[in-house]
C-alpha cells in the first residue's frame, strides 16, 4: 500500500446557539454567566406533564439561515424526540428534527486564489440544547442554565478535500450566521461548536473509505491542526494495511492529538420518533417572503461592495468583511477619515496586529472606531506623521487615552514650521561632511541616510515631505 496516495474526505456537522432572548420551548432567559439553574423552569428541567411551545423567534432565525445558506425550505418538517440518556438531559430525550429537517439541500460558495468552489450541506435542523455537567472535586453538579436554548444543526456533505477548505467552510459559515445575527459564532464559549468526520481513499476512487468522527475543537485552528493529525494517522494506518475503525474520536489540544472515545458499533439506538406533544411546523410563503426582506447584506456582498465603493483591492475587502464588526469599524472609520485605503492599510497593518497579539476580537478592540478615526485624521491633516501614529496607536491600545490626549501630553505634534526644520537640516548636514560629499560625489542612497538623521533630532516628528523638500534644497546649494 506504501505507492498509494490518499486523499482525505471530510464532511462536518455544526452546532449553532441561536441568539433568541429566550428558550426554545419555554420563555426562561437566555444567559449564561447568571447563577447555575437561575434560568431554569419545569418545561426546561423535563418536569412530567409539561408541554413545549415553539418559539417563533426560533423558526425565523433558522429560516434566515437556510435563506442565507441557499436550502431548499420544507413546507413541512416534523419535530422528533431523540431518544437518550445522559444526566444533563432530564426529559431522556432531545426535541430535534430527523426525517423531514425545516431546510435541505444549501450550499455555500467559498472564493480561494480567484475560483470559487461549492459546498454543498446537506440539511438544517431545529433543536434543544442540553445542560451541563459540572465536576468538583469528587462531587457533579448539573446546571440547566443552558437545557433547552435554541440551536440549529448544519450537516454538510462530505465535500472537503483538506483540513483547510474544511476550517474556511466554518470560517465562512460563522460570518454569514454572524452578519445574520442568529449566532454570535464564539467557539471558545461553545455558540459554535463543530465535530468532523473524515476519512481517506486512494486518489481516483470514488468510493468512500471509513470514516472516524472527531469532536472537542473549539478553534478554527484546533479543527485545522485536528483534521491534519487524522490525516496523518489514518494514512499511517492505510499504508500499513490496517483498517481505519469506525468511532468518535476527542480532539486533544493539549497533546495535539485526537484520542477514540467510544467505538460506532455500540453506536446509540436513539429510537426516533414524531415529538406527539408538537404539531408539523409548517412554513407559508408569506413568511419566508418576510425573512428573505429582512435578510441583511451578507459577506459575500459586503466585499463586493467594499471594492465597488471604497476602491479597496479584493484581498483588504476580503480581511475586513472576515467579521461583521470589523467590517463595521471599518466604516465607521472610513465615514470620519474618508480615505479608504489609508484607512484598511492601518487596520489590516496596526489595529490586526496587536489583536492578534493580545488575542483580542474587534469588539474588545480598546481603541474605539471613534478614536482611531482622530488618530488617522491627524495622520491625514499633518499634525503627526505615520511613523509616530504607530507609537500613539501602541499607547492607545494599551492605555485606553484617546489619541488627542496623547499628542498633547506627549507633545508629539508634527514639526512642519520651515525655518525650524531648515535649522535642524542645516545642522545634520554640518555635522556629517563626509557623508555630505560622498552624496555629492554620487552616492544617492545617503539621501535615506539624512532623513534618518534628521528623524533622530526631532524625535520623529518632522514632516516628511517638508523636510524631503528642505533637504533636496539644501543639498542643492551644497553642491553650487
Ligand atoms: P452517520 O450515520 O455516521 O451519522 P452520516 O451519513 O449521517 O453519518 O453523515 C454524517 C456526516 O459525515 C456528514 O457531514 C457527512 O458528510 C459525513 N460523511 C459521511 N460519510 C463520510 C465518509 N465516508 N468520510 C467522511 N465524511 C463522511
Ligand atoms: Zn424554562
Ligand atoms: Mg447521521
Amino acid at each position: 500500500m506504501k505507492n498509494i496516495k490518499f486523499e482525505p474526505v471530510i464532511g462536518l456537522e455544526v452546532h449553532a446557539q441561536l441568539k433568541t432572548h429566550t428558550k426554545i420551548f419555554c420563555s426562561c432567559t437566555v444567559r449564561f454567566e447568571e447563577q447555575e439553574n437561575k434560568n431554569t423552569c419545569p418545561i426546561c428541567t423535563g418536569m412530567p406533564g409539561v408541554l413545549p411551545v415553539l418559539n417563533r423567534k426560533v423558526v425565523e432565525f433558522a429560516l434566515k439561515a437556510s435563506l442565507a445558506l441557499n436550502f431548499h425550505i420544507n413546507p413541512v418538517s416534523i419535530f422528533a424526540r431523540k431518544n437518550y440518556f445522559y444526566p444533563d438531559l432530564p426529559k431522556g430525550y432531545q426535541i430535534s428534527q430527523y426525517d423531514i429537517p425545516i431546510a435541505e439541500h444549501g450550499y455555500l460558495e467559498i472564493e480561494k486564489e480567484g475560483t470559487i468552489k461549492k459546498f454543498r450541506i446537506q440539511r438544517l435542523h431545529i433543536e434543544e440544547d442540553a445542560g451541563k455537567n459540572i465536576h468538583r472535586a469528587d462531587k457533579s453538579y448539573l446546571d440547566f442554565n443552558r437545557a433547552g436554548t435554541a440551536l440549529i444543526e448544519i450537516v454538510t456533505d462530505p465535500d472537503f478535500r483538506s483540513a483547510e477548505e474544511a476550517a474556511s467552510f466554518v470560517r465562512n459559515l460563522r460570518s454569514v450566521l454572524q452578519y445574520l445575527d442568529v449566532c454570535d459564532g464564539n467557539m471558545e464559549e461553545g455558540s459554535l461548536r463543530c465535530d468532523a468526520n473524515i476519512s481517506l481513499r486512494p486518489v481516483g476512487q470514488t468510493n468512500f473509505g471509513i470514516k472516524a468522527e472527531v469532536k472537542n475543537m473549539n478553534s478554527f485552528k484546533f479543527i485545522e491542526k485536528a483534521l491534519l493529525y487524522e490525516i496523518e494517522r489514518q494514512t499511517e494506518l492505510l499504508e500499513e494495511g490496517k483498517k481505519v475503525l469506525q468511532e468518535t474520536r476527542l480532539w486533544d489540544s493539549d497533546k495535539g492529538k485526537t484520542f477514540s472515545m467510544r467505538s460506532k458499533e455500540f453506536a446509540h439506538d436513539y429510537r426516533y420518533f414524531p415529538e406527539p406533544d408538537l404539531r408539523p411546523l409548517v412554513i407559508n410563503n408569506n413568511l419566508i417572503e418576510k425573512m428573505k426582506k429582512e435578510l441583511p447584506e451578507l459577506p459575500d456582498q459586503r466585499r463586493k461592495r467594499f471594492v465597488n465603493q471604497y476602491g479597496l483591492p479584493e484581498y483588504d475587502a476580503l480581511i475586513l468583511t472576515d467579521t461583521k464588526n470589523l467590517a463595521d469599524y471599518y466604516e465607521s472609520c472610513v465615514t470620519a477619515v474618508s480615505d479608504p485605503k489609508m484607512v484598511s492599510n492601518f487596520i489590516m497593518t496596526e489595529v490586526l496586529r496587536y489583536l492578534k497579539k493580545h488575542s483580542l476580537e474587534i469588539q474588545e478592540n480598546p481603541v474605539t472606531a471613534e478614536n482611531l478615526s482622530k488618530l488617522l485624521i491627524f495622520i491625514k491633516n499633518g499634525t503627526i506623521n505615520g511613523k509616530i501614529a504607530k507609537d500613539i496607536f501602541r499607547e492607545m491600545f494599551t492605555t485606553k487615552k484617546s489619541a488627542t490626549q496623547i499628542v498633547q501630553e506627549k507633545n508629539l505634534s508634527q514639526v512642519s514650521d520651515e525655518s525650524s526644520l531648515q535649522d535642524t537640516v542645516q545642522k545634520v548636514l554640518k555635522n556629517h561632511p563626509t557623508e555630505v560629499d560622498k552624496y555629492l560625489g554620487g552616492v544617492q542612497n545617503l539621501f535615506s541616510f539624512f532623513m534618518g538623521q534628521i528623524m533622530k533630532e526631532t524625535k520623529g516628528r518632522a514632516n516628511p515631505q517638508k523636510v524631503t523638500e528642505i533637504l533636496k534644497e539644501l543639498l542643492k546649494t551644497q553642491r553650487s
